[in-house]
């Protein structure tokens, strides 16, 4: 059964190819942890980044030698390139003349107006978007004294550096307003959304280690998600960023915003003859080859049971003792032993696909 979110419909921008708000899907973003000038080392990271489903990735430019390394890295790969510039206003210049796709600068941050002025120049000549992304880390000093570090001064942060690009007529904006708190960061974006018609980068910031960080960013990515917020979300853990993209993927398919394979298994009980655990993770990792595929596979723990509790979905496996079933969408097709279900399967899945 399918729920559709309606989405708030927003502004719509261009990184590179992708589109990120109006009516373009929720995109995928990631960040990578090298040393951007070590250009070997970020493109391998960025193309481990593309296979795992990335669409857009954002590197560091803390200096010259990373800016420098922008047109050599992205002769390379194939996403847009996002360069992440605090405060230096000439690495965002040389980064867009390096050809970067877009930039996260905050204009406030920059100081001087006329050098705001000239990084929204070349940046509107070139067709370059900018986030501005603001956290509950780095606030102002009168913005903290005003609003204490609250959602709402979050907002009004992000409404200040705003302001600053729309008085300099530039408008090809995305916006973060992120926190390490979950409710925090809900309350922030509620609010945002309320008041701007920019697209939204979602994401729960420092959300720590994988355990940990997985669950708050999808309560957090999740929660807006369902209510009609956000136009392309990253993930922030505290990990090989690969995983991000895994959990980003996740978030949006249990959404039903991006297709793609859904497993589903069951929880096991006092009928479970087979190791089910061991089974639903081996399961899960070999079918990593269909995972665009817009299918539900589940893996059951009883026969008796097993495919009438997943009759919904459209491949199935339900093990027994020694032996196993294997079903589409609730009609047992075939009995076979145990240790050929995984292959049986993934055999009957690419026959129904033969391209697979
Ligand atoms: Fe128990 Fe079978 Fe249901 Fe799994 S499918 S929870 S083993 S009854």
């Amino acid at each position: 059964m399918l729920f559709d979110f309606s989405r708030k419909k927003t502004k719509k921008i261009k990184i590179g190819n992708v589109e990120i708000g109006g009516d373009a899907p929720v995109s995928i973003q990631s960040m990578t942890n090298t040393f951007t000038e070590d250009v070997d080392a970020t493109v391998k990271q960025i193309k481990q980044l593309e296979k795992a489903g990335c669409e857009i990735v954002r590197v560091a430019v803390p200096n010259e030698e990373a800016a420098d390394a922008v047109p050599a890295i992205k002769s390379r790969i194939n996403i847009p390139l996002i360069a992440d510039i605090h405060f230096d206003y000439r690495l965002a210049i040389k980064a867009v003349q390096n050809g970067i796709d877009a930039l996260r600068i905050n204009p406030g941050n920059i100081g001087n107006i006329n050098y705001v002025k000239a990084v929204a120049d070349i940046a509107k000549e070139n067709k370059i978007p900018i986030r501005i992304g603001v956290n509950s880390g780095s606030l102002s000093r009168e913005i903290k004294k005003k609003y204490g570090v609250t959602p709402k001064a979050l907002v009004e942060s992000a409404l200040e550096h705003v302001s600053i690009l729309e008085k300099l007529n530039y408008h090809e904006m995305k916006i973060s307003v992120k926190a390490s708190s979950v409710p925090f960061t809900l309350e922030a974006y509620r609010l945002l959304s309320s008041k701007v018609d920019y697209p939204l980068h979602l994401g729960v910031t420092e959300s720590g280690t994988e355990f940990k960080g997985n669950i708050k960013s999808a309560v957090g990515i999740g929660t807006l998600l369902a209510e009609g917020i956000g136009d392309t979300v990253r993930v922030s853990l505290t990990e090989n960023p690969v995983s991000e993209i895994r959990t980003a993927k996740e978030i949006l398919k249990s959404l039903n915003l991006r297709p793609g394979l859904e497993l589903i298994s069951c929880p096991t009980c006092g009928r479970t003859k087979i190791d089910l655990i061991n089974l639903a993770k081996n399961v899960e990792k070999k079918l990593m080859i269909f995972e665009d595929l817009p299918i539900t596979v589940a893996v059951m723990g009883c026969p008796v049971n097993g495919p009438g509790e997943a009759a919904e979905a459209d491949y199935g496996i339900a093990g027994g003792e020694g032996e196993g079933l294997i079903f589409k969408k609730g009609k047992i097709i075939r009995k076979i032993p145990e240790e050929h279900l995984i292959s049986d399967l993934i055999e009957l899945i690419k026959k129904d696909f033969m391209s697979y």
